[in-house]
């Protein structure tokens, strides 16, 4: 009984500052979570010589699903996308929602061509998926920018690069990956 109380506090503590850390939305992590993320992968990743690699990962046409669908549909929407990335992640591997419809992915230990190959799995598990509209079978797809740390480089500009990748395969057509240069 003299445990109960301290335990029980020690234990809210804990889901406070862990829900303080993530979208409510998806259950991804959200921007606080991200950018300390980012700093310490950055970190880890000159100390031990890896290397490090992001993925900007953005919904095409999202907002004729919410047009389309309603907003509520479109929540589910994103719920199923944040899932679906996770899935096809190593546990090490993070997710960010970046902003509306934008993931980030941080793949710690991951070279460009790695980095290439998951990227492209994203987007195939993304077009495969089944999306829990009722009655309307959805296809949707995502686009997505991949950059990877150069030597003595900084957050905002590693999140820049992938950004600007990103932009590139939206205007090459999107449902596709574009790495940056
Ligand atoms: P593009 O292929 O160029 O990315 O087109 P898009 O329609 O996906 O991009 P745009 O930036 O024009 O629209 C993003 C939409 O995402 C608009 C906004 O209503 C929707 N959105 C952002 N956050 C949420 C959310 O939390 N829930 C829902 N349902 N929609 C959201
Ligand atoms: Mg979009
Ligand atoms: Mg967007």
């Amino acid at each position: 009984a003299c445990l109960l109380f301290p335990m029980r506090n020690a234990l809210l503590y804990r889901s406070a500052t862990q829900s303080a850390l993530r979208d409510p939305l998806t259950g991804a992590g959200n921007r606080i979570a991200m950018d300390q993320t980012l700093s310490r992968e950055i970190e880890v990743a000159r100390r031990h010589k890896q290397p490090l690699s992001l993925l900007m990962l953005d919904i095409d046409h999202f907002k004729q699903v919410n047009d389309t669908y309603g907003h509520s549909s479109g929540d589910e929407v994103l719920k199923a996308i944040s899932l679906a990335i996770k899935g096809q992640l190593r546990n090490i591997d993070r997710v960010f929602r970046y902003g509306g419809e934008e993931f980030l992915i941080v793949l710690s230990n991951t070279g460009r061509e790695s980095a290439a190959l998951i990227g492209e799995r994203l987007r195939q598990a993304a077009h495969d998926l089944i999306y829990p509209i009722l009655d309307h079978p959805l296809e949707l797809t995502v686009s997505l920018g991949c950059s990877t740390l150069l030597p003595a480089e900084s957050a905002d500009s590693l999140l820049r690069r992938a950004d600007a990748a990103l932009y590139v395969a939206k205007r090459e057509g999107r449902n596709r990956l574009a790495m940056a240069s």
